[in-house]
Formats: structure tokens, C-alpha cells, sequence
């Protein structure tokens, strides 16, 4: 079996393009196919994974990992949502079997390859002045949640001397992440997310929960990274007179797609252009079980996970084309 596909979650105001366009892509290479009257020697697969980008239940790839048996449905099935639903009422709710959540190592050695397109997620196609690439590898990253807890307490009766304010230790924390990740070329540090504690405007915080989001090239660059982010996270958080916890939420490593397979459909595509990706995808988790690689379609914009994201709908149509050759490609012979 050939596969391709790949999601249609999005995250918190995201665009259009990340995950369906691949999922769409991968119909329409489909329907380009059969339009041909041609007939494949294996099966052809479309995936659409759940939770890629782990909006909801704090888990990306929830869906790769699940099937490759990364994860456990026993530790998953308890993630709740913003609103307290757990992923095993969602996937009720989806009306789908909760009895079959979990790995299917059947199922995943029966697929040969995966291919999965997707939108770019920056410049480099429109700098080089071409609609499609293929991606060399995604760079290793990680998640962290920091817990800082100070002293909640009134706005307007509280002196500002001796506070012990975990919005400020925040703040100053957030620039130290920005601050050491400029220290390291390639390499990325991002807080994008926080939690306020009570979250009132005439209220000194009590507790503020960050998410730092760590990239770079290699899996030792990014611990590199982490250790002297916290560092001095720590610094800034004893300087206000609070405490901080870090939590590791997820880890993955540096993926390397297949070389052959990549090869392969970079000629298929005209001599496509290999680029990496500091985003994590299906794809890559699944590089590390069969052979699976990636199509990136440009983005005029370079803009991803925001409203701006886009591809020009020749380039998308030339990605489906693309990738309908791909698939006749792979799936033109029988398995040996
Ligand atoms: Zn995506």
C-alpha cells in the first residue's frame, strides 16, 4: 500500500492551508488518476491524522503516534480539552470505536511509503522562484510547560516593593527565551502560550503557566538550548521572589527523511528542491517506521499557523499533479 495524506486540524486562528491542503491534494492526485483510467498495482491510502497540531489535547501527531504505538490509548484517553471534554468522550462524540484507538502494526507495515503535502511554512520555495520542493529532514524540537507561582494579591493595596509577581517573572522570562535563542543561528525559542492565574484585571497573579517551544538542528542543540534557556529563566523568576517548575510536555527528535524515496520524487517533480522544516508533521513521525516523505507547495506570504497562510491555486494545482505522479509512480508496480 502507497499512502498519502495528511491533517485537518488547525491551531487557535490558524489558516487555511496547513494539513488540508495535503488531505485535498491527495483526493484530487486521486481523482487525477482515476480521470487517466489508470489502475495501480497496490492499494492507494488517504490519511487524514487526527490532532497534528495537538490544539486541543495538548498532544501534536496525537493520531501518528496513536497508530505507530508511541503513545498509549491508557495515557491519551484522559487528555482533556479547554472545556474539560477528554479525548475519549471527543471520540465518541465522532462516533468512532473507542475499543480501536490504539496502534495497528498491521496496518502500518502494510504501507510501503508515505507521502504527505503540505503547504511551506516560510520563503524559501518563493525566494527560489518555485512552486514545490521536498523536505531533507524537520528540525528536532520540544515542549515545555513552566509553572511560575508568586503571591497573588490586591492591585491597589499591595506596595510595589516586595511584590512577588509571576507576570513580571513571566516577561522577563519570555525575553530570556527570545534572548538566548538569538545567541544560537538555526535555532528557535518561542512562548506562545500562557495561562493566567486568577487572570483578573485588579489582581496580582498567583500562578502564570508557559509553554516554551524549542527548535534547532540537532537533538543536542535543542537541550543545549533548553539549559540555558532555564538558566536563566531561573534567574528572572528568583529575582521576583517566585518559584518555578518545568514540566517536559514532548520531545522529537531530529527526523531525516528517506533518502532514496525523497530522491526519487525530487525527480518525479522536475528536480525539486530538498529543504528542511522547523515544523513537525505526521510524516515524520512515521519516517521513523517506513519510508515516508514530504512535497512542499510555496506560500507566498512564508506565513503559517495565522490567517495569512496561503498557496497561489496554480501552485496547488501544480502540487496535485505533482503528487498524482508521485503515486503512479509508487504504486505502479505491484509490492515485491
Ligand atoms: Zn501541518
Amino acid at each position: 500500500m502507497i499512502a498519502t495524506g495528511s491533517h485537518l486540524d488547525s491551531v487557535p486562528g490558524g489558516g487555511a492551508y496547513d494539513g488540508p491542503l495535503g488531505v485535498a491534494s491527495a483526493l484530487e492526485a486521486v481523482a487525477i488518476l482515476k480521470a487517466q483510467g489508470w489502475v495501480p498495482a497496490r492499494p492507494i491510502a488517504v490519511c487524514a491524522f487526527a490532532e497534528e497540531e495537538g490544539s486541543r489535547f495538548g498532544m501534536p501527531c496525537l493520531g501518528s503516534r496513536l497508530l505507530a504505538g508511541e503513545i498509549t490509548p491508557a495515557a491519551v484517553r484522559v487528555r482533556t480539552d479547554g472545556d474539560g471534554i477528554s479525548l475519549e468522550d471527543a471520540w465518541r462524540q465522532a462516533e468512532m470505536d473507542v475499543a480501536r484507538m490504539g496502534p495497528d502494526p498491521d496496518r502500518l507495515a502494510a504501507v510501503a511509503a508515505f507521502v504527505e503535502l503540505h503547504v511551506e511554512q516560510g520563503l524559501d520555495l518563493e525566494e527560489r522562484g518555485q512552486p514545490l520542493a521536498v523536505a531533507s529532514a524537520i528540525m528536532a524540537h520540544g515542549r515545555w510547560r513552566l509553572t511560575i507561582c508568586g503571591e497573588g494579591n490586591h492591585a491597589g493595596t499591595t506596595p510595589m516593593m516586595g511584590r512577588r509577581d509571576p507576570v513580571v517573572a513571566t516577561a522577563a522570562a519570555a525575553l530570556a527565551v527570545r534572548d538566548v535563542a538569538l545567541g544560537h543561528p538555526s535555532a528557535r525559542g518561542t512562548v506562545g502560550r500562557i495561562s493566567v492565574t486568577p487572570n483578573g484585571t485588579n489582581v496580582i497573579a498567583s500562578r502564570v503557566d508557559a509553554w516554551l517551544d524549542i527548535r534547532a538542528h540537532t537533538d543536542s542543540d535543542v537541550r543545549a538550548q533548553l539549559e540555558s534557556t532555564l538558566a536563566l529563566i531561573q534567574k528572572c523568576v528568583e529575582a521576583e521572589g517566585c518559584a518555578l517548575t518545568v514540566q517536559e510536555e514532548s520531545f522529537s527528535p531530529l527526523v531525516s527523511f528517506d533518502v532514496a524515496l525523497t530522491t526519487r520524487i525530487a525527480e518525479i517533480l522536475d528536480g525539486a528542491p530538498a529543504i528542511p522544516t522547523g515544523a513537525g508533521h505526521d510524516a515524520g513521525v512515521l519516517s521513523a517506521y517506513l519510508p515516508a516523505a514530504m512535497i512542499f507547495v510555496r506560500n507566498p506570504t512564508g506565513v503559517s499557523h495565522a490567517p495569512g497562510e496561503t498557496a497561489r491555486d496554480e501552485d496547488c494545482e501544480q502540487g496535485a499533479l505533482g503528487l498524482a505522479a508521485v503515486l503512479r509512480d509508487l504504486a505502479g508496480t505491484p509490492a515485491s
